[in-house]
């Protein structure tokens, strides 16, 4: 038997996150992990254009996760654990993930994709006040920064326009001053 009709048949023939019936396929959970029967599951293509592109997620969907999260097979479980992590901001999918169980070894697959990393990975620009810094926002110089590489010294006080973040470091934003595009540490800006 090939891995569909076992799938078929382990799911009744439905979709086994939103239990449709229609346009049926394999979803082979990434990253590959087990085979055949542990490593895939059978989705509707409504769930998997959707798995497979987050733009395209509509939480009301997903409202059948409710049900399905409580499935025994891990391919299923750790599908619904992402979608759940993706969605977790709505604020329903966060209390279902509170009530959902999965082994450690599970847990660690759902993760591998850094689908629903927590908040705290993510690279957040603070001032020197700890207010959040994004692209473009205007900052102004708490402190004289002497600049890098030249004699220049960037006085405080100086308002820096449309700042840019170093996407790779919480502690650097960049702007111009007196013409030249310099780097600053978030700790001696202020947001404006
Ligand atoms: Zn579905």
């Amino acid at each position: 038997m090939n891995i569909e009709r076992e799938l078929e048949k382990r799911s009744n023939h439905k979709c086994e996150l939103c239990t449709s019936t229609e346009n049926l396929e394999v979803l082979e959970v990434q990253p590959s992990k087990n085979n055949g029967l542990d490593g895939s599951l059978l989705v509707c293509s409504v769930c998997k254009e959707q798995i497979e592109n987050p733009d395209k997620t509509d939480p009301n969907h997903w409202r059948c996760l409710n049900d399905s999260m409580w499935s025994e097979h891990s391919p299923v479980k750790v599908i619904a654990w992402r979608m759940l992590s993706r969605l977790r901001e709505e604020g329903w999918p966060q209390d279902l993930l509170d009530m959902m169980y999965l082994e450690e070894e599970e847990l660690e697959w759902a993760k591998a994709t850094g689908e629903g990393a927590p908040a705290e990975n993510q690279i957040i620009h603070r001032d020197s006040n700890g207010v959040i810094i994004e692209a473009g926002d205007n900052v102004v110089l708490i402190k004289d920064l002497p600049v890098k590489g030249s004699s220049m010294v960037a006085k405080r006080g100086t308002a820096v326009r449309r700042v840019s973040l170093d996407r790779d470091n919480a502690e650097f934003i960049e702007g111009r001053v007196d013409g030249q595009q310099i780097v600053i540490l978030t700790k001696y800006v202020k947001k404006i």
